[in-house]
């Protein structure tokens, strides 16, 4: 497929062939900051293309599981290769059909190429290990072992990053994958389906199937050849798919939702700290899973805190993200614009001072796009929906804090635990925070956002539940560890008799 073709209709990728659902059904994705431009047309799923899906991972699973893992490594370079010559259209498919700035879908690709290289590589690693076995003569270790076939279920806020950091690792460890995209952003998907194709995964190992997760999601947690379901998305239905996972005993890692918190002491850098909150909060339009929604601010150095937040913040450009000049760019959804909308209504309604910002930009320049102004709300009562629940769009809460203790008893105040910051010079400030936050990622001098594929990522309490994302961890969730033990003694002898 050509860029040209973009408007055009999509298939799903089902063994190595790209099929239309037997549904004969069709839905359309559109471009946020024009919502009459259509982005394409993609299969509407159902259960029956899940099942072929399953099926044709389950047959090529077996051999891609046996295939040496430095050989599925050498195809994950070959795909690095096809995302670096496709980068440019991908950010651009990213940003018509989820709307955020041009840089930052650029900067998202970007993230997907590192993690590919990270798993690549790994296939010349993968490592068990060997321990002395308590008996003469006796080998111990461990090896890892493909679970089989990994369910891949995916938000639209990052199209592109958060699927290849579950399917890089999921591939080099020897699995066949069913990838389920957001219902939003299904383009996306497609290309990155067509990269995998391009760089000689063999047929169904990667298998591609678009559509509403109310339809196909059961499926893809509970058929008996799944053997993992790797989730990232609401609490909400992360809970469930969790539920029903557990059920089946299976493996199961679930991303959930954020209420992610910056603090400011009073010997903080605003220099660092002011910029950094700007670009936490508003960044992406808040629809990051470790946007900063929350800065809690010493009650010291609150008043210059405020003026240059206030003046930075108004001083961000609202407008079509395909336009580099633009910083803040549409929700991705008419119903992501409505619920922002309601949450700026509640933190009015619930005694919240409203400081900048607050409406929706409507009007024919802005061509029926899904705008609200990046917007902030001091005097937050703790306990309202604004301070306690997770927006996913430009709103910030300030609120202030006599001490250290009292801004992360703030910060933990909330049922989520994904990501927090602290911007201070004192390194007993910063320890205090860093042993008794309770969320999963921790930052010191920078914002709450992001972190390196290499490391671990995710969060405690609702924000996350099973095994880490990223880091060494994504390659035990992609496996089961057995282990290992094989007696070359020369002749019989006693056994244990203990297990
Ligand atoms: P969502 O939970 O609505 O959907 C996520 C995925 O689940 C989609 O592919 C959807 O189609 C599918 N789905 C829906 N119903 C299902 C069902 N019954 N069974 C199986 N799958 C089903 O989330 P969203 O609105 O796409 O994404 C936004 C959310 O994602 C926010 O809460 C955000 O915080 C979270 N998020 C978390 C992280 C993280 O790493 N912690 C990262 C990004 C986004
Ligand atoms: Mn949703």
């Amino acid at each position: 497929m050509s860029e040209a073709q973009s408007a055009g209709v999509h298939k799903n990728f089902i063994g190595g062939k790209w099929v239309e659902s037997a549904s004969g059904e069709k839905y359309r994705t559109v471009n946020p900051a024009r919502p009459k431009q259509v982005v394409g047309e993609f299969q509407a799923s159902v259960v029956q293309d899940a099942d072929s899906a399953i099926a044709e991972a389950a047959a090529s699973a077996p051999a891609w599981g046996k295939m040496p893992a430095p050989q599925r490594g050498s195809i994950l370079f070959k795909a690095i290769d096809v995302f670096e010559r496709r980068a440019g259209e991908l950010a651009r498919a990213i940003t018509i059909e989820e709307g955020k700035p041009i840089a930052d879908a650029t900067g998202e690709v970007k993230r997907a190429m590192n993690i590919l290289e990270y798993a690549a590589g790994e296939g010349r690693r993968l490592f068990g290990y060997t321990t002395p076995s308590e008996l003469p003569d006796t080998a111990a270790y461990t090896f890892k072992r493909p679970l089989g076939v990994v369910s891949i279920i995916t938000p639209w806020n990052f199209p592109v990053a958060i699927p290849v950091w579950k399917m890089a690792p999921a591939l080099i460890c020897g699995n066949a994958i069913v990838f389920k995209p957001a219902s939003a952003t299904p383009f996306a998907a497609t290309i990155i389906a067509e990269i995998f194709e391009e760089a000689g995964i063999p047929a169904g190992v990667f298998n591609l199937v678009t559509g509403p997760g109310g339809s196909i999601g059961n499926k893809l947690v509970e058929d008996p050849r799944i053997g993992g379901v790797s989730f990232t998305g609401s609490t909400e239905i992360g809970t469930r798919i969790y539920a029903r996972g557990a059920e089946a005993l299976k493996k199961v890692q679930a991303e959930l939702g954020g209420k992610n918190a910056a603090i400011v002491m009073n010997d903080a850098d605003l220099d660092k700290a002011v910029p950094g909150i700007v670009q936490g909060a508003f960044g992406s339009t808040g629809q990051r899973c470790t946007a900063t929604s929350r800065a809690i601010v010493q009650k010291g150095v609150y008043n210059e805190f405020m003026d240059r937040l206030i003046a930075q913040t108004k001083a961000l450009k609202v407008g079509d993200g395909m336009d580099p000049e633009n910083d803040v760019a549409p929700l991705s959804s008419k119903s992501q614009f409505n619920t922002v909308r309601e949450y700026i209504g509640y933190g009015t309604e619930e005694g919240a001072k409203l400081v900048v910002g607050g409406h929706a930009l409507e009007g024919a320049e802005y061509e029926g796009g899904y705008y609200v102004e990046p917007t902030i709300f001091t005097d937050v009562p703790e306990n309202s929906r604004i301070a306690q629940e997770e927006i996913f769009g430009p709103v910030l809460s300030v609120f202030q804090a006599e001490d250290v203790q009292d801004a992360v008893r703030i910060s933990n105040s909330v049922k989520f635990g994904l990501s927090s910051s602290i911007y201070t010079r004192d390194l007993v400030l910063a320890h205090e925070y860093i042993n008794t936050v309770e969320t999963g990622m921790v930052h010191v001098n920078a914002p709450t956002l992001g972190g390196e594929v290499h490391l671990p990522f995710g969060g405690l309490k609702a924000s996350g539940v099973g095994q880490r994302e990223q880091g060494t961890e994504a390659f035990d969730f992609f496996t089961e560890t057995i282990t290992a033990y094989i007696d070359y003694s020369a002749s019989a002898r006693e056994r244990s008799r203990f297990i």
